[in-house]
């Protein structure tokens, strides 16, 4: 029977397959004795050969689609999965104990663990996590249930997850990943902006898609109004054909404006530039006509990977964007690890609150290896483009300074050993923390720009996690503190003639972007798939006229309020 299930749209387009479940069995085991001995021990042994076999498929699988790098951690486990000093010990224990080999391998497994764990070499410490990922393996073996392996996929999907960490989105085979769906996560979540810059369509808080659907279940993803529709009949599916046929129409129409320059029917030029995550999104940036990137999330380099990227590694990623961007500017972002982007190789303590935790620049400014190296790199890589740099999650100007500071320290040292670095680098900064919003006069007369973070500074200012899709009506970008927020930013960078831009998702949204115009905004930096729209939408606003209602705008008391305001005036 059909079914509609409602969530969040988090990346336009439609996409119509299978499903294919990536949720994670359930692996609790029981100790019991057992009997007949060999065969147990023979049972152990085929689950072992058959996590082996499986191993090393997505080993050659990840070799080839995604490079050496990556296809490491599978070989780390095939290591573990063939060591002797494992695995002869869980034997010993089946035959001298009685015991099941579920309840053997688990005990034998937590010891090293826990051995390794406590180590204080980082690279032992690694080997706990690999243990702990192939005993899941063999278990799963074990016990006749499966662990999905989304990069072995065959045929076209829809992926549906209870969630799905960046990391997990980075792996996703495009030729085969249509779209996806998740109980979890919010419009802003890493996952989320990742299907944008990959054009998956999205839709995320569903709170329930892994229980209303069945592996094979055939789905529509409409990220355009945030549905999932389970086994259509065939009428729906055409209405659905249709809709995915007028979408590309759109997007054919929206293509012609892909070389011009984004001006507003009264001359007002702003830039439209691009959010990327990786080299691989350039692409997509000047296919959708982008006059710069606005924000590039370093942090995906570091991630889906078992160690830190060396320097030469970082700086082959920054020149590649540079020079493939041409003169058109770069902002690269300095590492924001953190909140729902973790690193486990760096075995950071779990928090309580990681959004308001050890994070981004705190982490920089803390462990300054890992920030001087990435600084390094940016720099060398500078003399290939127009580089501009700039720090997340800035709520002191303390913090800014010694940030900088370590920036031009860095960059003496260079210049000092013969090294070429551009001398116009701009150094700004994200506003994304409500302290740094209410003094940015005070960091306007210090940084080169600002940059708005919108999806952090909303998430702070309401005081509603991103990642929570049961506060997700909090997510509220014309809330008027909001847009008064936005509005001292944009003030204070003009008045000491420096430039403002945003590269929150509020840039690219449709009854935000008349707002963000007539607050004066210089650059509007988006998930590259809504530079053309924005571009198609700004022609037809006046920025003076818009102007003209600012006051009336920001003194209104709710969002709601603001929304009626902008569709009656600026969106006929
Ligand atoms: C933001 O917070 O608005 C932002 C652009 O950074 P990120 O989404 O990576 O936290
Ligand atoms: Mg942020």
């Amino acid at each position: 029977m059909t079914n509609t299930i409602n969530g969040i749209a988090a990346s336009q387009g439609i996409a119509i397959a299978k499903a294919y479940h990536l949720v994670h069995p359930d692996l609790t085991i029981e100790k019991k004795e057992i009997t007949d001995v060999e065969a147990e021990v023979s049972r152990l042994d085929h689950a072992i050969q058959e996590s082996a076999n499986e191993l090393t498929a997505i080993k050659e699988h990840t070799l080839k689609e995604l490079g050496p790098d990556k296809a490491a951690i599978f070989e780390a486990h095939l290591l573990v999965v063939n060591d002797p000093e494992l695995i002869q010990p869980v034997k010993d224990k089946v035959k001298t104990e009685n015991v099941n080999p579920e309840f053997a391998l688990q005990e034998v497994a937590d010891m090293f663990i826990n051995m390794f764990e406590n180590m204080d070499n980082e690279y032992m410490k690694e080997r706990a996590s690999d243990i702990r990922d192939v005993t899941k393996r063999i278990l799963a073996h074990l016990l006749g249930v499966n662990i999905p392996n989304p990069s072995l996929v065959t045929e076209e999907v829809i992926i549906v997850a209870e969630d799905l960490t960046p990391s997990d989105t980075a792996q996703l085979n495009r030729q085969f990943v249509l779209g996806f769906t998740t109980d979890i996560g919010g419009r802003t979540s890493h996952s989320a902006i990742m299907a944008r810059s990959m054009e998956i369509p999205a839709v995320v808080g569903t709170k329930s898609v892994t229980s209303d659907t069945k592996n094979g279940d055939i789905l529509i993803i409409d990220g355009l109004d945030g549905n999932v529709i389970v086994n259509p009949t065939e009428e729906i599916l055409a209405q659905y054909r249709n809709k995915q046929q007028a979408y590309k129409k759109q997007k054919e129409e929206w293509a012609k404006l892909k070389e011009e320059k984004t001006v507003s029917s009264d001359g007002h030029h702003v830039e439209l530039a691009a959010n990327i995550g990786t080299p691989k999104d350039v692409k997509g940036v000047l296919e959708n006509g982008g006059e710069g990137v606005g924000l590039y999330r370093t942090e995906f380099l570091y991630m889906g990977r078992d160690q830190l990227p060396t320097e030469d590694e970082q700086f082959e990623a920054y020149k590649t964007v540079l020079e493939n961007m041409g003169d058109k500017p770069v902002v690269v972002r300095t590492l924001d690890i953190g909140g729902d982007k973790e690193l486990p190789y760096l075995h950071l303590p779990k928090e309580m609150n990681p959004f308001l935790g050890f994070r981004a620049i705190r982490l920089c400014l803390e462990e300054q290896d890992i920030f001087r190296t990435q600084l390094r790199a940016l720099l060398r890589a500078s003399v290939y483009g127009n580089l501009k740099i700039m720090f997340p999650m800035i709520a002191t100007l303390d913090e800014f300074r010694q940030a900088k500071g370590i920036l031009l320290e860095e960059k003496e040292k260079l210049v000092a050993s013969g090294t070429k670095v551009s001398e116009s680098i701009e150094i700004g900064m994200m506003v994304e923390i409500p302290s740094s919003a209410i003094i940015a006069d005070q960091f306007a007369k210090e940084v080169d720009f600002f940059s708005i973070g919108t999806n952090d500074l909303i998430q702070y200012t309401m005081a509603a996690d991103r990642m929570n899709e049961q506060v997700s009506y909090l997510y509220q970008p014309y809330h008027p503190a909001i847009l008064r927020l936005v509005n001292m930013v944009i003030e204070a960078a003009h008045k000491e003639g420096k430039w403002a831009g945003m590269c929150g998702e509020m840039a690219g949204d449709p009854i935000a972007i008349p707002l963000l115009l007539g607050l004066g905004l210089d650059e509007f930096s988006m998930s590259a798939t809504s530079i053309l729209p924005a571009r198609s939408q700004l022609k037809t606003l006046s920025k003076e006229e818009i102007s003209k209602h600012k006051h009336t705008i920001l003194s209104m008391s709710t969002t709601e309020e603001v929304e009626e305001f902008v569709r009656e005036h600026f969106m006929k």
